[in-house]
């Protein structure tokens, strides 16, 4: 028995795909739930109709994605009501993601109560970052009372591709360093080594780091009380702008990478801006992350940007041939697995990333099978 159904729950949608070990059996996306004219009425309507929809003969495991573990999931666990209570006094720290995949999680439990159910969870793979690089220099009392740490995000992205580099180097993963730069809507990079994650950009939310679509990564945190106190927001339309009216959407009016690609060719000057800022961070985090490895062995990209999009590619790892980063022009341009130049210290590659294959091998390790 090696299929399982991955379910990847948000607020107003479900994701979900059927594997038969690496093979997609069935695939779909149920959106806009709860909405007028969305796919179903509530969460319960929706798995209630995909699952009548798919064969789910010889089902050995239903694999949630769970965005946050907090301190506690330190790795892919096996659902229990224990489990589920914990999640749920996540919520805080996630209050726009982990309500969604806890919905997901009792709806599943009820209509398949006879398959056993995991959770994948989104800050797992980033709990071996030492101490060092999870604390921040603030009041300890505080930062205990209140969980104020960072945890990281991505995690499944990262570690698949984090591991499938070293595959493509032909080294063992327990030997390879990598720099991951996972980049869609979203977007976090990550230093790992040996297989283990040393550091990464995400924090106790997934807003900090890089520059994304709609969030701003990092700022100086002085801009919230500014904004309070000069602008008269509330910290509600601060968060609200920080996460939704930010990043590249903020800088451009558009989050969708494409346009902005578009834009800098004709020349705008708002677009060519916002890309130096994106692809500066980008820059920035690298060099940090060369620091904290110290030996790099390979700079992976991943998701919607990183795989797609030759130009921020180049222009992040732009000048940093002095530390041994090069890029292969033509192979850059044809989204080459391999886009540095034969010889070149460190191999730069481009991974597409498979978080669903990702939750679906987890769920069968996490249960023997
Ligand atoms: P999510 O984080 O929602 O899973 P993806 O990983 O699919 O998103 O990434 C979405 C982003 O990828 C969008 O901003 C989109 O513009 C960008 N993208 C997709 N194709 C390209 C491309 N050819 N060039 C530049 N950006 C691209």
């Amino acid at each position: 028995m090696t299929r399982v159904l991955v379910l990847n729950c948000g607020s107003s949608s479900v994701r979900y795909r059927l594997y038969d070990g690496s093979d997609v059996l069935a695939k779909g996306l149920v959106q806009r739930i709860g909405e007028s004219g969305g796919d179903a009425a509530d969460h319960d309507e929706a798995l209630r109709t995909l699952m009548d929809r798919l064969d789910l003969s010889g089902l050995a495991a239903v694999g949630h994605r769970v965005v946050h573990g907090g301190e506690r999931f330190t790795t892919s666990t096996v659902i229990t009501d224990e489990v589920v209570a914990a999640v749920e006094e996540l919520i805080p720290l996630a209050p726009l993601h982990n309500p969604g995949a806890l919905t997901g999680i009792r709806v599943a439990r009820k209509l398949l109560p006879e398959v056993p159910q995991v959770a994948v969870f989104d800050t797992a793979f980033h709990s071996t970052i030492p101490p060092e690089g999870v604390l921040w220099a603030v009041d300890r009392d505080l930062a205990e009372r209140y969980g104020l740490r960072r945890y990281g995000f991505h995690g499944t992205s990262h570690a698949y591709v984090s591991r499938e580099t070293a595959r493509v180097l032909g080294t063992p993963a327990a030997e390879t360093n990598v720099i991951t730069l996972h980049l869609g809507n979203g977007a976090s990079a990550a230093a790992v080594r040996g297989g283990r994650c040393v550091a990464t950009s995400m924090g106790m939310t997934p807003l900090s780091g890089l520059v994304m679509g709609t969030r701003s990564g990092d700022i100086d945190p002085s801009l919230v009380f500014h904004l309070h106190r000069e602008a008269g927001m509330s910290l509600d339309e601060i968060e609200e702008s920080l996460t939704r009216h930010g990043g590249m959407l903020g800088l451009t009016g558009a989050n969708d990478m494409r346009e902005v690609q578009e834009r800098v060719t004709s020349g705008d000057p708002d677009a060519v801006l916002a890309f130096a800022v994106y692809t500066r961070r980008l820059r920035e985090y690298v060099g940090a992350y060369l620091a904290v490895l110290g030996r790099v062995d390979a700079i992976t990209f991943t998701a919607g940007v990183g795989e797609n999009s030759p130009e921020v590619r180049a222009a992040a790892l732009s000048g940093l041939e002095p530390l041994g980063i090069r890029i292969d022009e033509a192979r850059n341009r044809a989204n080459a697995l391999i886009i540095s130049p034969p010889g070149a210290p460190i191999t730069v590659c481009v991974v597409p990333t498979e978080e669903e294959l990702e939750i679906a091998d987890e769920s069968r390790r996490a249960l023997s099978l």
